[in-house]
């Protein structure tokens, strides 16, 4: 994808999991051909900016090298799947996402579905709740629930097979759908708008769901799994991420999360510390959120100006200078259009940059919503640098 500031490439790590090698490879390439830093993203994404389009062949190669590039940019799109990072083995999540990623690597009949279209793949109710997803399934004690976005129902599968069967089932609907809107000139949407539509597989019955209420887990240790460590806003030094795959066990992974964390395996390395941490250079602040009180857990914001083209404002050092603000509970979104790529969810607050009519940008401030919603007031960047907290305490 073109960008502001040159290619942003993006790496779908499989079933959400890179090892240590296709870790340092990344870093790597974020340091020769990159802004030398990694954006973790909220689809469990990893992304390298700033590639210059002469590097872009170059780029490739080397991740293909390490098994980090799909065989095309459609079969990269159709695989679209986020994986409960905090899977256990009993589980079957890494089965389950085996089994959606091949089916969906040869159904080549799903070309019109729109390029948002994803799925999410939960071990317990709720993991993955902040997650957009248009099929998400879930795993039960029986089997495996196969629920698409936008009902309250769900279809209950006994197994993998079945459960895929379905999904494609649903998948190719919707293509369906997807085609007759652009034929008529239309948007095709979200499954959420189209999902009580959706055909029934003959001998199954909907099943009454109550959507589970889940929360990003908070930085720390994850028992039997490893170290939860995030980056502020999602971004990553590459010499930061090099330094601690340094320090790491051979054995380690690292795991991709929603939530801009890692999830650093090592089931041994239970609390206080593991013996690694020093090394891998974790107390360093100004790189990694270890803490579940940091503020800037509290803060996210989208690339903003100048790194993106549409960008009408900087956003990321006003969304980290203003986290010591922000209470705890609440949410700041820092975007620089209304477009909001960073951030489905509504959030407490959204500073939204502007077009103002002097020569910097104006930050309307939407308030219990999302980027593209309406403002209750609009401020230059000094005035909301002067008193921060009114952002929370007006209403
Ligand atoms: S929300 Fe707007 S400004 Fe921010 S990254 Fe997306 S397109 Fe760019």
């Amino acid at each position: 994808m073109a960008s502001g500031d040159g290619l942003v490439v993006r790496v779908r790590p499989p079933l959400g999991r890179l090892t240590l090698a296709q870790a340092r490879r990344l870093a790597r390439l974020a340091l020769a051909h990159g802004n030398g830093a990694l954006e973790l993203s909220s689809r469990a994404n990893v992304q390298l900016r700033g590639i210059a389009p002469g590097r872009h062949s170059a780029v490739l190669r080397a991740l293909a090298a390490v098994g980090l590039l799909d065989a095309d940019a459609a079969r990269e799109r159709r695989r679209n799947v986020v994986l409960d990072p905090l899977h256990r083995p009993h589980e079957g999540v890494a089965a389950m996402g085996r089994a959606l990623q091949q089916a969906l690597d040869s159904a080549d009949d799903l070309q019109a579905l729109p390029a948002k279209f994803g799925w999410a793949i939960e071990g317990a109710p709720g993991r993955l709740a902040g997650v957009s997803a248009d099929i998400r399934l879930q795993r039960t004690s029986s089997g495996w629930l196969v629920w698409p976005d936008g009902r309250e129902q769900a279809l209950a599968v006994r197994d993998a097979q079945q459960a895929v069967a379905v999904c494609l089932q649903w998948a190719r609907w919707f293509a369906g759908h997807a085609a007759r809107c652009r034929t008529q000139g239309l948007r095709p949407g979200r499954m959420a708008a189209v999902a009580r539509s959706l055909p029934l597989p003959p001998g199954m019955a909907w099943q009454a769901l109550h959507a589970a209420q889940g929360q990003a887990p908070a930085p720390g240790w994850v028992p039997g799994l490893g170290w939860l460590a995030g980056a502020p806003l999602g971004r990553l030094s590459a010499s930061a991420l090099a330094r601690l795959l340094r320090a790491l066990p051979p054995q380690a992974g690292l795991r991709a999360t929603p939530w801009r964390m890692l999830l650093l395996e090592d089931t041994a390395a239970g609390p206080p510390r593991p013996v690694w941490w020093a090394a891998a250079g974790l107390d360093h602040a100004a790189e990694w959120i270890t803490s579940a009180e940091d503020p800037r857990l509290r803060v996210s914001a989208c690339t903003g100006a100048p790194g993106c083209a549409q960008a009408l404002g900087p956003t990321l050092a006003l969304a980290l200078e203003l986290a010591p603000q922000v209470p705890p509970g609440a949410h700041l979104h820092v975007t620089g259009c209304a477009k909001g790529c960073a951030r489905q969810a509504p959030a407490t607050v959204v500073l939204r940059a502007e077009a103002g009519d002097g020569p910097g940008p104006v930050y309307a401030v939407v308030r219990q919503g999302r980027a593209g919603d309406v403002a209750m007031q609009r401020q230059a960047m000094a005035a909301v640098r002067d008193n921060p907290g009114l952002l929370f305490s007006e209403k």
